[in-house]
């Protein structure tokens, strides 16, 4: 065994020496080069985890592959060591981040070296450097000046242990992926990307790109772009009318209520008032519903118990009426079917 650890130090020594995986830029030959990028780690452990030699070993051996096609390999590695996972570290570690990230970069690098992968270090990159993070400070004043960063409150999901705002793809049902924590809403004032403004051309842009279907699929989740229909419940009394947004516009006649967020606007003058159904004219209980998020979709839900989940939940642990208005199976039924009980509806598929 000793042999084996002699050789590999011996061959990556002499990697080093000739200087084998440095790449001319200026003078690489275009119709040769090959971009070979691997996500860079977050520097916010004392080393690297299975879960990274995992992908650096992969990433590495096709980069390899490719350079032994005769393609001229730019293979850079980095240190994504700005922003929160590095903070949370630092915290955790009680130590400042500038010195703590200094020495847990050094550690990264000496166990990606060990593992052999054909990295460019002379071309690192390391975001919590200033000459790093002057760009990053550059593009966001583009955005800003172009619209595209704006400052609103919003309700967000919040980890009360990570002190951070989450997405809805870090939560593990309702905790945190990273420590496991029941995550809460806060209402915070923040600045925001206004990426939706890409969504369409994102999600269409998809189509003609040359990624396993699998990881397609993955961003057009993510992106989340729903066709639906915006359905209107007058509410007479306080002589509002509530907007629900709706994939399954063809439950309608199934609503047994109208549902809005805590946290919306007209929830005090709201609840406890009665909607009118769009097509029977039928009084609809107006609930406040911890379900229902202000910032996703309307912030308001019409109630289809027989044929949504949540709605369905909701309705059983409030007494609200249950009408299925779509046959198939055991409720709540969320498949295709025949219409039924829908008016002048009812009948079509
Ligand atoms: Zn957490």
């Amino acid at each position: 065994m000793d042999d084996q650890r002699e050789i590999e130090r011996k061959w990556q020594r002499r990697w080093e020496v000739e200087r084998l995986l440095e790449l001319d830029l200026d003078r690489v030959d275009p119709s040769r080069k090959f971009y070979n990028l691997v996500e860079f780690p977050y520097p916010s452990a004392e080393g690297l985890h299975v879960g990274h030699a995992y992908t650096y070993c992969g990433a590495d051996t096709f980069g390899r592959f490719r350079r032994m096609q005769g393609r001229e390999l730019f293979q850079p590695i980095g240190f994504d060591s700005f922003g929160i996972h590095t903070e949370n570290y630092a915290l955790k570690a009680n130590q400042h981040p500038i010195r703590l990230t200094a020495n847990t970069i050094e550690n990264y690098r000496r166990q990606l070296r060990r593992l052999g992968a054909a990295f460019e270090w002379s071309r690192e990159v390391v975001t919590s450097d200033p000459s790093y993070y002057r760009w990053t400070q550059w593009v966001f004043l583009q955005l800003y000046r172009a619209g595209l960063a704006y400052r609103a409150e919003a309700p967000v999901v919040w980890c009360p242990s990570c002190l951070t705002v989450l997405a809805y793809e870090q939560l593990e049902g309702d905790r945190c992926e990273r420590c496991g924590t029941v995550v809460t809403e806060r209402v915070m004032k923040q600045w925001f990307l206004r990426i939706t403004a890409y969504a369409d051309r994102l999600v269409d842009g998809l189509g003609s790109l040359d990624w396993p279907e699998v990881a397609k699929q993955i961003q057009r989740k993510w992106i989340g772009r729903r066709t639906g229909a915006e359905v209107r419940f007058e509410v007479p009394a306080v002589g509002q009318t509530l907007t629900a947004f709706t994939t399954r516009a063809d439950t309608l006649f199934g609503a047994t209520f109208v549902a809005i967020a805590s946290s919306h606007p007209l929830a005090p003058r709201l609840t406890g008032a009665t909607a009118v159904h769009p097509g029977t004219g039928a009084p609809l209980p107006v609930l406040a519903a911890d379900y229902v998020m202000e910032g996703v979709g309307t912030g308001v839900v019409m109630g289809v118990p027989a044929h949504d989940q949540r709605d369905h939940g909701f309705a059983l642990a409030n007494g609200l009426p249950v009408v299925r208005v779509v046959e198939g199976g055991e409720l709540p039924w969320t498949g295709e079917g025949r219409l039924v009980a829908s008016g002048e509806f009812t009948g079509m598929a």
